[in-house]
């Protein structure tokens, strides 16, 4: 599988906003995009203007890499969404956020994304009491999620929980920080979601 090997600030940089890719970090003065809140290299901070194809081709950029996830897998999705009853943008949304490996991040087992991503594939999860090791398992309501008894004392797991008391946990999700555990109460809605995203822009630029 191919794979993003460059420095994951560059990418915050790129589409103009803080996507937390690096857990604790994000949240210090440390931030790349709070000391230099422009495009990387030469022509960075040239002012641009944008066409309307640029604009939904960047918030596509912003919210498949927020997610790390690759193109192919991203585009499957809308059209998975777009073939769902309801609206296509709010589906998507949706469908990315029942990843198991978002639901870890959220219900701070693991201080990012990528990071959920691989714990997952060692092992160290359950669904349901049963080993799960593939990060884009779509969670449903009822779901039990839980480290496993003999992973709770990596140290990686309390300096998430740490990390999500300034976070916060979305309502739809419960966080059992004590117990190592965490439950799906519904699914997400799209007012669950705070992170600024337009999907629309997404629908408009996959719908050409
Ligand atoms: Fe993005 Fe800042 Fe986190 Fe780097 S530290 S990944 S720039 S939010």
């Amino acid at each position: 599988m191919a794979k993003y090997n460059d420095s994951k600030c560059r990418i915050c940089r790129r589409e103009g906003g803080k996507l937390f890719l690096k857990g604790d970090r994000c949240y210090t003065d440390k931030c790349a995009f709070d000391r230099r809140p422009y495009a990387p290299g030469q022509h960075g901070r040239a002012r641009k203007k944008n066409s309307d194809y640029a604009v939904q081709l960047r918030e596509k950029q912003k919210v498949r890499r927020m997610y790390g996830l690759l193109e192919k897998q991203f585009h499957s999705y809308f059209v998975k969404a777009d073939m769902s009853k309801g609206v296509t943008g709010s589906n998507l949304l949706s469908i990315l956020e029942r990843r198991l490996d978002n639901v870890i991040y959220r219900l701070g087992l693991a201080n990012s994304r990528s990071q959920a991503r691989q714990m997952v594939r060692h092992g160290i999860f359950t669904v349901n009491g049963r080993k799960a090791t593939i990060p884009s398992i779509q969670v449903k309501v009822g779901d039990v999620i839980e480290v496993r008894e003999k992973n709770r004392k990596m140290p990686v797991i309390a300096e998430a929980q740490e990390v999500i008391a300034r976070r916060g946990c979305p309502s739809w999700l419960e966080a059992d920080g004590p117990n190592f555990r965490g439950v799906v109460k519904a699914l997400p809605q799209r007012e669950d979601i705070q992170f600024p995203m337009s999907e629309q822009l997404i629908v408009e630029l996959y719908s050409k």
